[in-house]
């Protein structure tokens, strides 16, 4: 670090890099958990699966059933196929996510019908409720860097259009909405577990059902349609009747998954420790606002710290300047020649904060010290 610093005790990270964007935050127990699954008979999908669901449901997503899948993008997949979806149908998704939301649809035919974003960077549900039509199945929502939805307006459009209501709530582990946690109600929801999500199994994902009588279906198309319990009983006579893949949890994955359990709650309450230090500390310095922090009846999991700035490429200049790294992390999806390219005027909200949000450093290894250092050099200027 070459940066000037208020004090010369600011401990920054110990990366060498200055302050990073995105960092992986592996538990104390993961080298240890692995070592001893790796010493066992089971190493792909086992007992380890087992207690990792059972534990990540108890905690965050009972009543709701939770089913450990390879990745956040199996966990959709599944999901959509749960949800019956077929070539033709239409969903509603938002326009600006990371394109793991919409790519499942592409491979399925599902028409998606993009749906703009509030100030907020969520999807905007008066324009859900205005593009629902006859032909409507589902309506996918993202909680954009841990921030939830709007979600009684969801479900509320839900019920009246006897619609699915499906969560990507991959930046949203321990979000909670009106006291809730996200992940608990809706008919599916889905976390991630990539490298630099809240907690990381390398990659991994969880399908959320609420239907139990969904679940002995859900298990079999994850592998390949089979019914794994009756395999296991040695009676192989089983046919298969629906077309599964291999979307499954190993059991190394799944003990990295433990570990991360075990530190949760600590690793929770740092970062959103962090995200309310940034909005204390950002809130009187002009050109930047901080994201979703207005609300009251709700808990951001504060996954990204998300801003809206001006003068985006020279506050980014700015940051790199002083060791800081900053980016965009996802852009509009409408964009992208594989969703159909971008029509110019269907998105006034998208296209109103399409150049000025910016995402700063928040995850594991970024210190309270950090934060202030950081605020220190927007509070300069750009
Ligand atoms: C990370 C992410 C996913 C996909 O998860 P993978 O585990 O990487 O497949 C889906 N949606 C959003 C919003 C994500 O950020």
């Amino acid at each position: 670090m070459t940066a000037e610093k208020p004090m010369n005790e600011f401990p920054v990270m110990d990366t060498g890099e200055g302050i990073v964007l995105f960092h992986p935050n592996i538990p104390a127990k993961a080298a240890f958990n692995v070592s001893e699954v790796l010493n066992t008979r089971w190493i792909g999908q086992g007992p380890k699966v087992d207690e990792f669901e059972r534990r990540f449901e108890n905690k965050f997503t009972s009543p709701c059933k939770s089913l450990a899948v390879g990745s956040g993008t199996d966990a959709l997949h599944l999901a959509y196929l749960l949800a019956d979806l077929k070539a033709g149908d239409e969903v509603i998704a938002p326009v600006f996510t990371c394109t793991a939301t919409n790519i499942p649809f592409l491979y399925m035919g599902v028409k998606i019908v993009f749906a703009d974003i509030d100030e907020n960077l969520n999807i905007d549900v008066k324009h859900v409720a205005q593009l629902i039509t006859p032909k409507t199945k589902a309506i996918v929502c993202v909680h954009y860097g841990g921030l939830p939805c709007d979600m009684d307006e969801l479900w509320q459009l839900g019920a009246k259009h006897n619609i699915a209501i499906i969560e990507d709530a991959a930046h949203a582990v321990g979000a909670k909405y009106k006291g809730e946690f996200i992940g608990s109600q809706s008919d599916f929801s889905m976390f991630s577990f990539q490298a630099i999500k809240h907690i990381t199994t390398g990659d991994g994902g969880m399908l959320v059902v609420k239907d139990h009588a969904l679940v002995e279906k859900a298990k079999r198309l994850r592998w390949f349609g089979i019914d794994r319990s009756s395999k296991q009983k040695g009676i192989w006579e089983n046919d298969i009747v629906e077309v599964g893949y291999k979307y499954q949890m190993t059991d190394i994955a799944a003990s990295i998954g433990l570990a991360a359990i075990d530190e949760f709650d600590e690793h929770l309450a740092h970062r959103q420790r962090l995200y309310r230090l940034y909005c204390d500390l950002l809130k009187d310095i002009n050109g930047i606002r901080v994201i979703g922090s207005e609300y009251t009846d709700r808990e951001h999991a504060a996954w990204l710290l998300t801003a809206e700035v001006d003068g985006r490429e020279s506050l980014m200049k700015h940051l790199r300047e002083h060791g800081i790294e900053s980016g965009q992390v996802h852009y509009r999806n409408d964009k992208y020649t594989i969703f159909g390219g971008r029509k110019p005027g269907q998105f006034p909200k998208m296209d109103a904060i399409e150049e000025r949000y910016l995402v700063l450093p928040l995850h594991a290894k970024v210190t309270e010290e950090d934060v202030a250092y950081i605020a220190y050099v927007l509070k300069k200027g750009w």
